[in-house]
């Protein structure tokens, strides 16, 4: 399985993840529209996924492990 976490202390709620993968992020409750992670444990299979939609963020805010 792989975790995926945002580092909030960079987003910026550009919500580039939120358009790439929404079954993976969504809006957050902030004012600031940063994003958060509705599953963080996501199955292998969609490790591509996952690293394309961290290499769309623009602060490089998305981590997977
Ligand atoms: S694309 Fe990056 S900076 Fe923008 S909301 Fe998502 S994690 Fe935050």
């Amino acid at each position: 399985m792989a975790k995926v976490s945002i580092d909030y202390r960079i987003c910026r709620g550009h919500q580039m993840c939120v358009l790439g993968l929404p079954d993976v992020f969504a809006v957050g409750p902030d004012d600031e529209g940063r994003a958060m992670v509705i599953l963080g444990r996501q199955p292998d299979e969609r490790l591509a996924a996952l690293r394309d939609a961290a290499a769309s963020c623009p602060e490089n805010a998305i981590r997977i492990e």
